[in-house]
């Protein structure tokens, strides 16, 4: 595998020569590789090649442009066993998952590559006669696009094929927990045949490589997925410029669980949703709210059912949860059990790292369950990023939408009823940007929009042809044929 940049369709080692480890979350003492620890000029020769191709790369017939995505695809597909499993090594959720997330990548190459064929504008008739009036999407420039560590390709296929089939150049920054899931990507896209500078990988940290992105001024879009926190910073400095900023942040979705919900299939999303990616999903469910005359009887279920889950190596058949990303996650989770014990909330499973046996050689947390949660409490407000999920309690279908909507994010939530009107209406009233009818609060699919409410983001969309307008521009066009001066809204 590369351990390099990628510029200009060069593979190339950071002008400084700095470079930086990545280590398998499960097994520490497994070195993955070394990678370039970039900085500032790095960044500005990648823009500067992303500035150069976009000349030429904006002219190329956007169904061309899908063609090569879907080589992208068909690339994607074949190694895709190979790109999971390096992803299980570097950021440890279990295999299974990592496969999923390729497939996403996978199908975003797809459904981007159709996108070629359409990237449909509008075509109206004008008030005058003589007229034509059409609107078409035009690309913007070169695309900034930085993302995390939990979707290493999901994430980033996202934001950069729609920017692509859009005719935008882009520079990647992945997160520097999972250089090497973004370095199997660059490799496919070199193998795919873009052309030199139409994609470039800069690898290195948010205040080297990132920081410097935001800040230049030919990057014309920056796309951001990553916590509420760096993303409010990036949306200030971008507002200096008015640099179009898309922002997917953070969340603190619930699942809520009525009285009258099919409790097998609400406790199986609840442990999807909550366990799932070690809790280390945007989408992650980290508050159930139980109705109270199943809350006694669902906790005792999910307890058990918790208890039972097989932590370990995510490359191992028969693991459940792997470790958390990095070593600094587990004093971040532990700070938070701490503090819902000092708010008065119960614990009553977990709590703490899991070092049993082989579990020592690797970043692991107990599956943690708070209940006699309140909503006021930060366990319930903030968000952990973590195997930790919070049990909270209400009286009826309105009080669990209200309790729901009761923090600063919007980004999934979930209901389990029978009851058609209660689901109805919890879709209607719930303050989120996906709302999961008898589902857990994750799996999205790649042809709808994604994205939060409220603090979650700052009203933009990835997926979907709702991505593509993160990624282009309207261009309102007006055609007289009548050979005279026509005058729109003056009255004659
Ligand atoms: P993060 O710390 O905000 O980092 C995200 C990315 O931003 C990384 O590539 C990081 O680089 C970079 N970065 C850090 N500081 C920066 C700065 N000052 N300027 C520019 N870039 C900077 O978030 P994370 O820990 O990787 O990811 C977890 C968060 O992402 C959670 O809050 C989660 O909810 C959110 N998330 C949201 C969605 C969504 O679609 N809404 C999806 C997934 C995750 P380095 O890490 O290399 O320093």
């Amino acid at each position: 595998m590369q351990t390099r940049n990628f510029i200009d369709g060069q593979w190339a080692d950071s002008h400084a020569g700095r470079t930086f480890e990545n280590r398998n979350p499960a097994r520490h003492d497994e070195v993955i590789g070394r990678w370039p620890a970039s900085d500032a000029g790095d960044v500005a020769r990648a823009v500067a090649a992303a500035a150069r191709a976009f000349r030429s790369w904006r002219l190329v017939p956007a169904p061309k442009r899908g063609e090569l995505l879907f080589q992208v695809g068909r690339l994607l597909a074949e190694r895709k066993e190979e790109i999971a499993r390096v992803m299980t090594r570097e950021m440890g959720k279990v295999l299974p998952e990592a496969r999923g997330d390729v497939q996403e990548g996978i199908d975003t190459a797809f459904y981007a590559a159709g996108e070629g064929r359409r990237l449909f504008g509008q075509t109206v008739q004008p008030e005058l006669p003589n007229k034509a009036g059409y609107s078409l999407r035009q690309p913007i420039g070169v695309a900034g696009l930085i993302t995390p560590w939990n979707f290493p390709l999901a994430i980033a296929t996202w934001k950069m094929f729609p920017a692509l089939v859009c005719g935008n150049t882009v520079l990647l920054k992945p997160a520097s927990d999972v250089p090497a899931s973004a370095t199997l990507l660059f490799e496919v896209l070199e193998a795919a045949g873009l052309p030199p500078g139409v994609v470039n990988l800069v690898h290195g940290s948010g205040s080297q490589v990132g920081d410097p992105m935001v800040a230049h001024p030919d990057i014309k879009v920056l796309s951001f997925t990553g916590s509420t926190e760096v993303g409010k910073r990036i949306a200030q400095q971008c507002g200096g410029t008015l640099k179009r900023c898309s922002l997917e942040l953070g969340g603190k979705n619930a699942q809520i669980v009525l009285d009258d919900a099919d409790l097998d299939l609400a406790l199986e999303g609840a442990l999807w949703g909550a366990f799932g990616t070690t809790g280390q999903r945007c989408t992650a469910t980290s508050r159930l709210i139980l109705h109270r005359k199943i809350a006694a009887e669902f906790t005792e279920r999910l307890v058990a059912r918790a208890r039972a889950l097989r932590l370990g190596d995510g490359l191992e058949a028969g693991v459940d949860v792997g470790p958390v990303v990095n070593a600094g996650r587990i004093p971040a989770i532990a700070e938070y059990v701490e503090i819902g014990q000092r708010e008065g909330a119960r614990l009553v499973l977990g709590g703490g790292a899991a070092r049993d046996g082989e579990l020592a050689r690797g970043h692991f947390f107990q599956p943690t369950v708070f209940d006699r949660v309140t909503p006021g409490m930060r366990i319930a407000q903030e968000e952990i990023f973590g195997p930790v999920v919070a049990l909270l309690t209400c009286g009826s279908a309105d009080e669990a939408v209200e309790i729901l909507n009761g923090t600063l994010y919007g980004l999934s939530s979930s209901i389990y009823t029978r009851d058609l009107n209660r689901a109805q209406k919890a879709i209607r009233d719930i303050e989120a940007g996906i709302v999961y009818v008898n589902g857990p609060t994750i799996g999205a699919e790649v042809h709808l929009p994604f994205g939060g409410v409220k603090e979650t983001g700052n009203g933009h969309r990835e997926a979907g042809t709702a991505a593509l307008d993160v990624f282009s521009e309207w261009k309102t066009v007006y055609i007289d044929y009548s050979g005279k001066l026509q005058k729109a809204q003056i009255d004659s």
